[in-house]
């Protein structure tokens, strides 16, 4: 494996005699490949194209589905190799039955070799599950520039929380379900790009936030977009919106939920977390978080100034 800091490359058996680090710069190794299925260097190539090379911030979950993507492409391989294999085994089957001899011999072989991608299917399905601990870790051990942290959020807003709220135009807000998403688009500066005041629905808004949302209740004219997880919490913070009084309800406004919903699953490609409810029914999730910061800020802002839902415009943005 690579060092990230020199490129001296380190077997595995130079990494326990160094005691996990790289034996000309002392760098701590923090993946194995065989356990991981990932290098210390593809994180950090996963880091540069999520952070844009060092231009945008990004959050610990958007890392984490980063490397998650990495193996879900590698999983789509597998599927269609093993469908290659498939037909191939059909095909020998026929021959088998037609001909028998040297074909029974070939087919038993090309079924065999049918289960080779499920396995590897299965080691990255493992991978997949230890994401989590192993990006933990890494984020203890490399801490990124980009990746963004509570002191990093406040250092980014800088002198930009708008003082004089006069000078800005209350004819639109989008409002996250998570503060965590509030805090990725406004520290990308999100709100001054598009012009959109960006707000959080997990906490009854307080300070500045308070008066941003009393004046945007003031505009009759004012648009609403939504932004929220696909969950049970997803739809309820939907509701709220909507229907309490300290939010919009009561209200007539034009309210644009930008999803995430049901017919926009599609958008994630395997990418869902599936849990059994309390009625032991498959229940399918999926996070915001999915979105890199870069392709969510461009999905937003293009929904926003066209002034429609997410998924409509979606096609367009990814062609670009
Ligand atoms: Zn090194």
């Amino acid at each position: 494996m690579e060092c990230i800091k020199c490129g001296k490359e380190s077997t595995k058996k130079d990494r326990g005699v160094s005691g996990g680090r790289c034996s000309a710069c002392y760098q701590a190794f923090v993946s194995e490949p065989t356990e991981h299925g990932l290098t210390d260097m593809a994180i950090k190539l996963a880091e540069e194209e999520l952070s844009g090379h060092g231009r945008i911030y990004f959050s610990k979950d958007s890392l984490k589905y980063q490397l998650q993507r990495l193996f879900i492409k590698r999983i789509q391989w597998c599927n269609i190799g093993m469908s290659v294999l498939l037909i191939i085994a059909v095909g020998l089957s026929v021959m088998a039955v037609l001909n028998g001899g040297f074909f029974v011999k070939i087919t038993l072989i090309s079924g065999a070799l049918v289960l080779v991608p499920l396995v590897i299917k299965a080691n990255y399905k493992k991978f997949i599950s230890q994401l989590d601990v192993l990006v933990d870790k890494w984020i203890s051990v490399n801490p990124h520039e980009k990746l963004l942290t509570a002191e990093k959020y406040q250092a980014s807003l800088g002198g930009r929380t708008p003082t004089n709220l006069d000078e800005m135009a209350f004819k639109q807000v989008l409002i996250c379900e998570r503060s965590e998403t509030v805090a990725l688009l406004l520290s990308n500066l999100f709100h001054i790009h598009y012009g959109c005041h960006v707000l959080s629905g997990q906490s009854y808004p307080g300070g500045v936030n308070a008066e941003i949302l009393s004046r945007l209740k003031q505009n009759p004219s004012v648009k609403v977009f939504l932004l929220h997880d696909y969950s049970p919490a997803g739809h309820a913070f939907v509701r709220r919106i909507k229907t309490d009084a300290k939010w919009f309800g009561g209200q007539r406004v034009e309210m644009i939920d930008l999803g995430l919903n049901a017919h926009q699953k599609k958008l994630f490609n395997g990418m869902t977390n599936k849990q059994l409810d309390r009625n032991k029914k498959m229940k399918e999730t999926a996070e915001i978080a999915l979105f890199s910061p870069e392709v969510l800020m461009k999905k937003c802002g293009a929904a926003i100034k066209e002034g429609v839902a997410l998924d409509l415009i979606s096609t367009a943005v990814d062609a670009e």
